[in-house]
């Protein structure tokens, strides 16, 4: 009997302070090409974040409720290492522009060396280009509704 072949696992890596529906746009078309999607919130030690890494993490966790196909991780370690552990032999990012392009390839060569890893690039839709994590922040610091670049996590569902 054939082996079944193992399943397409991607790590989206970043920092996700906070989570956009850039993001989310970028987990739900990866859901497409992967079986499974392991979001990793890279936590560095020395640099503390906007969002407290827990409230972030249990944020996107709210999103993704019932959907077996994703789970979310914190690593403190290289993003390669973190890939091995989830056994995931993607990592998957997205690109909003020329100045994202280029850095993606930095890293993707990085990762490439280490591990031979392979990064999986897909672009951002039109209408989420402008939205980042720093815009958000930015405009949270002035008090302006950040809501509309936020993720609607699904209504409770009542036993
Ligand atoms: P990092 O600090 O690693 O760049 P981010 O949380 O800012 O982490 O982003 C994680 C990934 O999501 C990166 O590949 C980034 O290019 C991508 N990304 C961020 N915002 C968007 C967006 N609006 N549309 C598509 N991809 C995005």
């Amino acid at each position: 009997m054939n082996n079944p072949r193992p399943p397409r696992i991607a790590l989206f890596a970043g920092s996700f302070d906070p989570f956009t529906i850039g993001h989310q746009s970028i987990v739900d078309r990866g859901l497409e090409i992967f079986d499974r999607i392991v979001i990793g919130i890279g936590v560095n030690a020395g640099k503390k974040g906007w969002l407290p890494v827990e409230e972030r993490k249990n944020s996107i966790e709210r999103i993704y409720t019932g959907n077996n196909r994703v789970k979310v991780i914190e690593f403190d370690c290289l993003t390669t290492e973190a890939a091995r552990r989830e056994e995931a032999r993607f990592l998957l990012r997205g690109v909003r522009s020329a100045a994202d392009f280029e850095y993606e390839r930095t890293l993707a060569d990085i990762n490439r060396n280490l591990s031979g890893i392979e990064t999986v690039l897909i672009y951002a839709l039109p209408c989420y280009a402008s939205v980042s994590s720093s815009v958000v922040r930015e405009l949270a610091s002035y008090g302006a509704d950040i809501r509309p670049y936020l993720p609607v996590p699904p209504p409770h569902k009542e036993e």
